[in-house]
């Protein structure tokens, strides 16, 4: 059967392409993926899908629908995504299918996502009668929100109910062209936030004695937050502590200001090394405004979860990719310190993400996501199609 895929997905290629380059035409950002949602809600319908649920979010983004195998063969459900929206960017490639609105691009490769998705439910009903359960197609909105995930809003929206596994792919510019990766258990990090506003007093530059300064607490903290990955966390797990941003409230040479600002991100891994690293920041935060004489602020903020792959669903999408792509083209990927709103669903149902590699130089498709020069290589895209649905008659047939 997994051959037959392959056939069928090669068989719908120029289909494939053409659809992403639609999509590519037309992106829509977080959120506003009204147009992209019809598209494909209208594709699902006629491709004969049930339970089509369009919006999501209290929006009109999103679409999810089912194909519903043999009656009574399995009650297992198999869940597909892929992500629809654009960034808010403007696209600087000199290509045929170049973005025609000035405000937004495909630039993550999420309109690729789209096509092979689309293309593994036109395989997927093409052998409907073989398959042992139904399959589920998440086309969520907002993936690249951050602060509200379109994947969040379609959990709470019951998408993710009766799901026994649920598989993505996010194409990668990194990842040589052809080459699919797969990683077990902690995959892509978690993404939290931080801001931090520190109180003195102003004064006179030539009297600071007569004020309290702000920015030596802030000059003292970005030293110590150092110290947290360095020291506090062990070498065997990995975390990130960064400072996006400096301020003060004035920027004259005679002036202490009153307030300085900062702001920054946190990636982790295990639950444990996030709660570790939170309360570290506090700590110091309140242990270095105390000894200078400050006021601390300071507030953290948890957007996206780790995405962590469960070991059987990973290794049997490890397996299916071998039958599909060849030994040879099927790698562990290293841990990415990026994060994925996948990460709603892997804490759901067990789960396997993982890259489809479309670097290629000489087709520039190996330009880094969210460039104004991002492109794929749609050569590979076939084989993301084939994939999802492989990867979901697999499943249904008991292989996991
Ligand atoms: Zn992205
Ligand atoms: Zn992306």
């Amino acid at each position: 059967m997994i051959g037959k895929i392959k056939e069928l997905a090669k068989k719908y290629e120029k289909e494939i392409i053409e659809t992403r380059r639609r999509f590519h035409q037309n992106p829509e950002t977080s959120w506003k993926e009204v147009e992209t949602t019809k598209y494909i809600a209208e594709t699902l319908k006629k491709l004969g899908c049930e339970n089509i649920k369009v919006g999501f979010g209290g929006t009109q983004c999103g679409v999810t629908a089912e194909i519903v195998g043999k009656p009574g063969a399995n009650e297992k459900c198999v869940a597909l995504r892929a992500d629809i929206d654009a960034l808010p960017l403007k696209d600087e490639k000199d290509v045929p299918y170049k973005s025609q609105n000035e405000n937004a691009t495909h630039a993550c490769g999420h309109d690729a996502h789209t096509a092979m998705l689309l293309a593994a439910a036109r395989i997927l009903t093409d052998i409907k009668a073989d398959l042992k359960g139904k399959v589920r197609l998440l086309f969520q909105p907002a993936e690249e929100h951050g602060v509200n995930p379109g994947a969040k809003a379609l959990v709470d929206g019951g998408a993710m109910e009766g799901v026994d596994a649920v598989f993505g792919i996010h194409v990668m510019s990194t990842t040589p062209s052809g080459e699919f990766w797969y990683r077990v258990g902690p995959f892509m990090a978690a993404a939290d936030g931080w801001e931090l506003t520190i109180s003195g007093k102003g004064g006179h530059g030539s009297t600071p004695e007569t004020a309290i300064d702000p920015t030596i607490a802030a000059g003292q903290i970005i030293g110590a937050f150092q110290s947290i990955v360095a020291r506090e966390v062990s070498a065997k797990d990995t975390a990130v502590v960064s400072i996006g941003g400096v301020k003060t409230s004035s920027f004259v040479f005679n002036i202490i200001p009153e307030r300085a600002e900062m702001n920054g991100s946190v990636r982790t891994f295990r639950p444990e090394v996030q709660d570790h690293v939170e309360e570290a920041m506090k700590r110091i935060v309140d242990g270095v405004c105390a000894g200078t004489r400050c006021r601390g602020e300071f507030k953290y903020s948890r957007f996206l979860p780790a995405t962590i792959n469960e070991e059987k669903t990973t290794l049997l999408a490890k397996s299916v990719a071998e039958e599909l792509f060849g030994a040879a083209k099927v790698k562990e990927s290293p841990l990415n310190m990026g994060s994925e709103d996948f990460s709603y669903y892997s804490r759901i149902a067990p789960s396997a993400f993982a890259y489809l590699g479309t670097a290629s130089a000489e087709k520039k498709s190996d330009m880094p996501h969210h460039s104004p020069k991002f492109d794929v290589d749609e050569s590979v895209l076939f084989m993301g199609a084939a994939m999802h649905a492989a990867f979901a008659w697999s499943c249904l047939e008991g292989k996991k």
